[in-house]
């Protein structure tokens, strides 16, 4: 009997771990996709959305097409409950079994951290497409009114790159309005320190940070909790208020609720404990992987700062997973281990047109090596990325690089 491998969510993760699950077993595999998405969507652009510099159609593509190329059946509906002792999976479209599940779900945007946040105008966020095509009106109609900007980083956010690549396009974008020193421009973070970035900083970040807030006349606010988000106003922690007239908050993600609302699955974020497999402690035939899998923060500060799940290990683990589950349907012990801190860091931080290209050995400290080399061939290289991405991933090459 053939084995069946269901993959939950199209994305970075689930996209790479079914491809790699297929061609690892040279299609000797019942592969099946349910994603709540129909289209691939390459997030790091998001923030390009707001300024008009992207539309949906340019950093999305249709997932059937991909799948069905590879012989992988694609259901577009949303998994609405994990049966892992039946090993079954209900959704919107039905009920699927399997014999190892993999959860690429990623994350939903945890808006109750910040009161008012959802429903207060001018307030925004860009964590996802719909969000960052409101938050692109939103920008239009500030243009014709502008007052005082904000882009904070919420307490218990890790996703701080992109509040520094929407930081620095903005304060570009300012510029090139002729509004640079007329509004003033305001970074809110709960990093306890400016280039920290949620992996505990790099050499020389800080300094760095530090002389691009500086060029740009960026005021800052480390270690600062939001406390509520009111019309032209942000209130913090501490009792002090910014005002604004346009914010982009980045809020901390949470897993999805079939996820969280499977017993035992996920821990209290609603993300997968998991092993270096990326296998789920608590049942063997469900691998997590990408922003499912739960990362735990090796650090504790005074407002909570979390790590950032990016697209470059969350395409590692699923390589990981999909390997681990091929030799299991093979008969084989696991080969692929390795855990998320031990991962490199590679990303680019986009600046407008500019940018910083940061690389580690390691995703968390202890490392042997981090490295930012800024410049504008750093935005050059997230746009050559970005194309490279989207073909790659279209046309389900998942092992180039
Ligand atoms: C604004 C922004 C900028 C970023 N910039 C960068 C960057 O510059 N570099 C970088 O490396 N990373 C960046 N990242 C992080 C990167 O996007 C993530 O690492 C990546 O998206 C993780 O992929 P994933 O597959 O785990 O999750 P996701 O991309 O969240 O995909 C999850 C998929 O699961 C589907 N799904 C959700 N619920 C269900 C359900 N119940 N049933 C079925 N399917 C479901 C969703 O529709 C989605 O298709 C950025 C993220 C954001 C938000």
């Amino acid at each position: 009997m053939r084995k069946k491998v269901l993959v939950l969510g199209g994305n970075f993760g689930g996209l790479t771990a079914a491809l790699s699950v297929k061609q690892a077993l040279d299609g000797d595999v019942d592969v099946t996709v349910v994603s709540a998405s129909d289209r691939f969507l390459f997030n790091p652009s998001l923030i390009w959305i707001p300024f008009g510099k992207r539309s949906a159609t340019d950093i999305t593509f249709p997932l059937e097409p991909t799948f069905d190329a590879h012989g992988i059946e694609f259901v577009h509906a949303a998994a609405t409950e994990i049966a892992p002792l039946s090993r079954r999976v209900n959704t919107t479209a039905g009920t699927f079994g399997y014999d190892y599940l993999v959860v690429a779900t990623g994350y939903r945007n945890d808006m109750a951290t910040v009161p008012g946040m959802r429903d207060t105008d001018g307030v925004h966020t860009i964590t996802t497409l719909p969000d960052a095509v409101e938050a692109g009106e939103g920008w239009r109609r500030f243009l014709e009114d502008p007052g005082p900007v904000v882009v904070a980083a919420a307490q218990g956010t890790g996703c701080f790159g992109a509040a520094y690549e929407f930081l620095f396009n903005a304060a570009y974008q300012l510029r090139k309005a002729g509004l640079k020193g007329r509004v003033p421009l305001t970074y809110v973070t709960a990093e306890p320190f400016l280039g920290h970035f949620g992996i505990g900083g790099l050499p020389g970040g800080e300094r760095l940070l530090k002389l691009f807030c500086r060029k740009e006349g960026i005021q800052v606010i480390t270690g600062a909790a939001l406390a509520e988000a009111a019309p032209g106003r942000l209130l913090l922690a501490d009792g002090d208020k910014l005002d604004h007239a346009y914010s982009v908050i980045i809020p901390p993600f949470r897993g999805q609720d079939v996820v969280a609302s499977t017993p035992g699955l996920a821990d209290e974020k609603g993300f997968v404990p998991v092993r270096d497999t990326y296998q789920s402690i608590a049942h063997p035939t469900i691998y997590a992987v990408g922003i499912a899998a739960a990362v735990t923060v090796p650090w504790t500060a005074a407002v909570a700062v979390g790590v950032p799940k990016t697209g470059f290990p969350t395409e590692v683990q699923a390589r990981i997973a999909a390997a681990n589950i091929a030799a299991r349907i093979r008969g084989e012990r696991q080969v692929r281990h390795r855990s998320f801190g031990d991962i490199p860091a590679v990303c680019i931080m986009d600046a407008g047109n500019n940018g910083v290209m940061i690389l580690a050995d390691r995703m968390l400290p202890p490392r042997r090596l981090g490295l930012l080399i800024p410049g504008p061939q750093a935005h050059a290289a997230k746009i050559a990325f970005e194309k490279y991405f989207l073909w790659k991933a279209r046309k389900g090459l998942v092992r180039l690089p």
